[in-house]
């Protein structure tokens, strides 16, 4: 049975368009990605929303059907029940570091590591540092501004100063 759209909408929109395990958006790749069974329907899983997955295809090459034959097998990383921070860390250079053996077995069996990814990653850091270089020249911008206003406020001020120390020399004087 295949997935309903009404069901491949609700995991889209659960991933937030992008791959669940790397990242990837719809934008980046220009079109919809796949669902993923987390546990294989040939290894008995269903299609219950708890085990779809939102999957680019390389990823989902990559994992093909894979599920641990045993308890104690190299266990993968299921997005859907535990957050990205539990298992990797994202490093300045774009790669991912694992922090447990879940996180190393998953970078390995997706190749979490590939080269594109890393470039995509590095392209996203990169795109935040522009953001936040933009948004604090804005702030500048914006202070400046501000200064502006309060200095030729000051200059009108002291101009009215100005002609009533005038007005009262001429009066003194007068
Ligand atoms: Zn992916």
């Amino acid at each position: 049975m295949s997935i309903s759209r009404q069901v491949r909408d609700l995991v889209r929109r659960k991933a937030n368009f992008a791959c669940e395990f790397c990242g990837v958006t719809e934008t980046d790749a220009g079109g919809e990605l796949t669902i993923d069974h987390f546990q294989p329907k040939v290894k008995g899983g269903t299609d219950s929303l708890g085990n779809l997955i939102y999957c680019c295809n390389r990823c989902n090459l990559y994992k093909l059907d894979y599920f641990p034959a045993s308890a104690d097998g190299p266990v993968l990383w299921n997005p859907g029940q535990e957050p990205f921070s539990t298992h990797f860390i994202e490093l300045d250079d774009g790669r991912l570091h694992p922090l447990t053996p879940t996180g190393a077995f998953t970078i390995n069996r997706l190749r979490l590591n590939r080269q594109p990814l890393i470039a995509y990653r590095l392209r996203n850091q990169q795109r935040k540092e522009d953001n936040r270089l933009l948004a604090q020249y804005r702030e500048m911008l914006r202070l400046q501004r501000e200064l502006n206003n309060q200095l030729s406020a000051l200059a009108e001020q002291q101009q009215q100063l100005l002609e009533e120390q005038q007005l009262l020399l001429r009066l003194l004087l007068g």
